[in-house]
Order: C-alpha cells, then structure tokens, then sequence
C-alpha cells in the first residue's frame, strides 16, 4: 500500500489518534542503498606538533582532512559517520542494503556478531552513528532530543595534545580562560615527576582555583602503535596522585596499565584524587570488571572502542546504576564527538565533554572545519547540542573525495 492510498485509507482514524504527519507504511519505510567513504581535502597547515603520548614522531597539524563515511537510502537522506575501514564495505554492504536503518539493534547485532572476522571493528561505530543520523533525519529531531534530553549544553574542557614546558601550559591556561574555557587537561609525561608537579602548579598558580585541571599519564595506551616514553610504577602513581590532590586536582586518568586492575583498585583505594579511564577498553564487560573492581570512579569509554552508540549507551547505564561519572573520551573523529554530544545531552552523570585544543597549532576548529556548521565552544566554556536533525551537522561535500 502507498503512502497516499494508506493516508486515505486511514487518514480519519488517524487525525481522531493525533498521530503525527509522519507516519509510515510499510511500504515507505527508507531503505539502504548504499555505503561509501570518502576522504576530505585539508584547507591549510598549522604547525607541526608532538603528542604527549607519542614521543618521536611529531607531525604536520592540518585544517579539515580525515575520512568519512556516507551511507545512503532510496529516499535521499543519507546518514554520516568517522572513515570506516574502506576494507569492510563490502562486507557491511553485504548486511545493510535494503534494509530499514531503523532497525539499528538488529543490523548492529549482524555487524558484532561477525564483524571480527570481517573488518575493523572499530566499523561497528561508524555504521551505528550513520543509522542513527538517519532515524534522526527521517524524523525531524536532533538525537539528543529524539533520545530524551537532559540538557542542550556542556562545559567543554581543554585537552592538551603536547607536553611542552610547565611555563608555556600556564601561559596557555591563562589563554584559555580568558576565552572562556572552564578546564584544562594537562599531560604527565616528564620523566622526572617533579617536573609533571611543577606543570600542575604553574597552571594552578596561573588561573587560580576557579578553574577546573584534570591530568592524564596515558599509561593504558598501546592500541594499536608502539608508544615508547615514561612508564609509571605504582610508587610514581600513588605519589603523583597525592600531589596532584593538593592542587585541587579533578582527576587522574590512566596512571597505570589498563589490565592492571588490582593496582589501579589498590591506587584507588590509597589516594583522595578520582582516578579516571576506559578509553581504550572495550565492550561492556570491561566496564563491569572496572566498576565491580572499583578501579575508576568516571568512566571514560569511546563510541569507537566500545562497539558504537548501542556499548556507549550501555556503559552509561552501568556506571548511572553504580554511581559513576561517564565522560567519553574525545570519540575518535570528529563525527565521533558530534555523536557523543548528543549522547551527553542525554545523560545527567556527565558533566563534561572532551575536546582535543591545543592552539595555536592545534585548536578543536581543525578538525571540525570539514563541517558547514561547526559546533563552537562558546565565551562561557559551553558547547552546545547541535539543533538541526539527525547528528545535526553538514559536511562541507566540496572537500569530498571518494575512496
Ligand atoms: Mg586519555
């Protein structure tokens, strides 16, 4: 039955119900067409920058680049999403053409099930975040409120990408609150703990107490790249830890290694400061082994590493259950932001978002410049849910170029 002839069918029982305009057959439900992934042209160089993380190969800082995915359906709304491993499009094609992207849970289902074999699995993300923009299109609401919202906006923090010197990051803290900026995260990769302490009070010293300072050691890394540089004990961690928290320090995120979770419940119990981290764990369990093992008090989980919006959504179920803060890591590309801010605007257990800023070489609007609409963190240190439907932002399709 077409659209026209169900309406007419049904249209007077329809408006008695107030049923919305929208309504459905069957027979008009959208269909996937198609999966592509493009890359995006870059628009300018801002400098060459060290991750704190990755001692040894700085590289060119750009304007726009990274790849995207595009899925496509038969009533030409299309839904985008991070680069997905273009070795896995056929396969992807394979469980998602001519199917309802309203059927999220069970493609999303296919795609866990048989996706280790088949792909990176990071894809399962990316295609969860492109349904998704979908349903939100097909139906006329940002997902922050199709999914209940909570709140329209979110403080932003800092987060630094360099380690530089403890003068050059309190003169950047300064910066950034005179902008606005509500917090800062300072990388704790010196090889003399002394020299991370002096980091942190420079930068306290600088802004003053009014001014939010989280810290993070990255010693749960090694996700897929060899990462030489300072490695923590147990001893470097607990006395960081206690210093830290006489600076009035928010959190420590990852001071030890990321199965090491008796240390890490061990450091928990030993120290006042909140021990942060899960950015690179993956799948729910994970999570639950932390929270049954009282390893981190805020749960840091990724769209990308937990398995899409379906892991994400259940991870911030566990930790509301148990009491915990979820603020995501930074979510793996920009799209991956945009769809864990809608997430957060969802959840009253997170107070923040992530946003990687280290201007002048790397402010967060490099990345975002693929987009038409870019979010922005506004005077007030806030960003806030886009409002346009779907992940509610648009990609700039000159800088598209197909894989
Ligand atoms: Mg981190």
């Amino acid at each position: 039955m077409q659209r026209r002839q169900f309406l007419s069918t049904f249209g007077a029982s329809l408006a008695s119900l107030t049923f919305p305009s929208f309504v459905l057959a069957q027979s008009d439900r959208p269909r996937i067409t198609d999966i592509r992934v493009y890359r995006m042209k870059t628009l300018g160089e801002t400098g060459v920058m060290e991750s704190a993380w990755a001692p040894g190969r700085p590289y060119m800082r750009r304007i726009g680049g990274g790849t995207v995915t595009e899925i496509t359906t038969d009533q030409g709304i299309t839904g985008i999403a991070p680069g997905m491993s273009p070795a896995g499009i056929n396969f992807m094609k394979q469980i998602l053409v001519g199917q309802d992207p309203f059927d999220n849970e069970a493609l999303g289902h296919r795609i866990r099930y048989t996706n280790g074999a088949a792909s990176n699995w990071r894809d399962v993300g990316c295609i969860e975040i492109a349904l998704w923009d979908i349903v939100g299109k097909v139906a006329g609401q940002p997902l922050y409120k199709l999914w209940g919202a909570q709140k329209d906006k979110v403080p932003a923090y800092a987060s630094m990408i360099q380690l530089s010197t403890p003068e050059e990051r309190a003169d950047t803290a300064v910066r950034l609150k005179e902008k606005g900026w509500q917090g800062m995260k300072i990388r704790l990769h010196h090889p003399e703990m002394e020299e991370d302490i002096r980091t942190v009070e420079l930068v306290r010293n600088a802004v003053g107490n009014d001014f939010t300072i989280m810290t993070d050691a990255n010693q749960a890394q090694s996700s897929g790249i060899w990462q030489p540089g300072i490695q923590w004990d147990y001893s470097r961690a607990l006395d960081t830890a206690r210093a830290l928290k006489e600076m009035n320090v928010y959190w420590l995120e990852e001071p030890l290694k990321r199965y090491d979770y008796d240390g890490l419940a061990e450091l928990n119990r030993a120290t006042d400061i909140t021990l942060a981290g899960g950015e690179n764990n993956q799948g729910v369990q994970e999570f639950l082994t932390i929270i049954e093992k009282s390893v981190y008090d805020i749960l840091q989980p990724e769209i990308l590493v937990t398995e899409g919006i379906q892991g994400l959504r259940a991870v911030a179920a566990l930790a509301l259950a148990h009491h915990k803060l979820v603020i995501p890591h930074h979510g793996g590309g920009q799209l991956g932001t945009i769809a864990q801010l809608h997430m957060i605007g969802t959840w009253p257990h997170c107070p923040w978002i992530e946003i990687m800023n280290d201007p002048p070489i790397s402010p967060y609007t490099n990345g975002f410049a693929i987009m038409e609409n870019p979010p922005e963190v506004d005077s007030e240190g806030f960003m806030a849910m886009p409002h346009e439907p779907g992940l509610g932002v648009r990609l700039n399709r000159e800088l598209m170029e197909e894989i």
